[in-house]
């Protein structure tokens, strides 16, 4: 018997993107039309595929966008002089820089480079800290969109015990601060976790993001608990998996995202979203 809800990060994320896309609209008639930059660099086909899914997000929902596409030789100082220019360019109110940059570029020294105004990757040391110290700024979009999604499945974080698998400061740390946030009372697991599954089963709201398909058990989830699988893994036969055993854990949790179509569909939609965030405050005066 099939137990849980399935969430589907298709339907949030197109009722977000429509929000935004309105939004924009209206921002627009006023005179600021939000505006992002994406940059790539090098050619690493995953990355491409991202940031043409970025610039294509952001013409769907009227956003404007410029993408610089620039060789994994360019040197340092040139892609932060970049940079520069475009946190000083009005058009532009989202700046992101697709990661993983390639080998011998400082990541830390080329995102701390980025307007924390603009740094819609949620990435800047400022909006980490800020994150840390509850005060409004731009949140990573992975770990966003996992929070909307534990909004739609009804489930309340308030006094919950929510446990994350990874600690990334892409995806895990951030994750766990939201939630810590939203009064959850959370523990963070890692690769030197004892006891994982003993962990996991006290979960009422389960966060795995590894990259480790399989790693999440049926077993390890409480009856009845939320379940999101931030995972993405290519198995060897060409599909795509998360990190939780999903036909399993159906029978067991009370509603999980499947992937794909559950946190994939957000990362983007929550980005278009920071970015008229970004425009939103470029044009009223940010709290920061
Ligand atoms: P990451 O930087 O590689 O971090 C993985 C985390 O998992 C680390 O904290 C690691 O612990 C932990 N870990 C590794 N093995 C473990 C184990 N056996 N038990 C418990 N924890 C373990 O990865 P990430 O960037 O956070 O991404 C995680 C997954 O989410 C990947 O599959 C990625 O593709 C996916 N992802 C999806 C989206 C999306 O839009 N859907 C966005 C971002 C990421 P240590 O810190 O101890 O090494």
């Amino acid at each position: 018997m099939v137990a849980a809800r399935i969430i589907d990060g298709k339907a949030v994320a197109a009722r977000i993107r429509a929000e935004v896309k309105a939004k924009a609209a209206a921002l627009t008639e006023k005179g600021t039309r939000p505006g992002l930059a994406v940059i790539l660099v090098g050619d690493d086909p995953a990355s491409r595929i991202y940031v043409n899914g970025k610039k294509k997000a952001c013409a769907e929902l009227g956003l404007y966008s410029e993408g610089y596409d620039l060789p994994a030789t360019i040197p340092q100082a040139e892609l932060i002089a970049l940079i520069g220019r475009l946190n000083a360019d009005p058009r532009i109110h989202g700046i992101l820089v697709q990661l993983p940059l390639p080998a011998g570029f400082d990541e830390r020294a080329v995102l701390a480079a980025i307007d924390p105004r603009k740094d819609v990757d949620g990435l800047h040391p400022v909006n980490m800290g800020r994150l840390l110290a509850g005060l409004p700024g731009f949140v990573p979009c992975t770990p966003a969109g996992v929070m909307e999604l534990i909004r739609e499945a009804g489930t309340e974080i308030k006094g919950a015990e929510c446990v994350v698998v990874g600690r990334s400061e892409l995806v895990g740390k951030p994750a766990a601060l939201l939630l810590l946030a939203a009064h959850g009372t959370v523990t963070i697991c890692h690769s030197r976790t004892r006891n994982l599954a003993e962990v996991c089963r006290r979960a009422d709201i389960l966060v795995v993001a590894v990259g480790r398909p399989g790693l999440v058990t049926a077993g390890m989830i409480k009856p009845g608990a939320t379940v999101i699988d931030v995972g993405t893994n290519r198995l060897p036969d060409g599909r795509l998996v998360g990190d939780v055993d999903f036909a399993a854990a159906l029978e067991v949790a009370g509603a999980i995202t499947p992937v794909p179509g559950g946190v994939g569909p957000m990362t983007i939609t929550m980005l278009m979203w920071n970015t008229l965030q970004a425009a939103l405050w470029a044009m009223e005066g940010s709290p920061f």
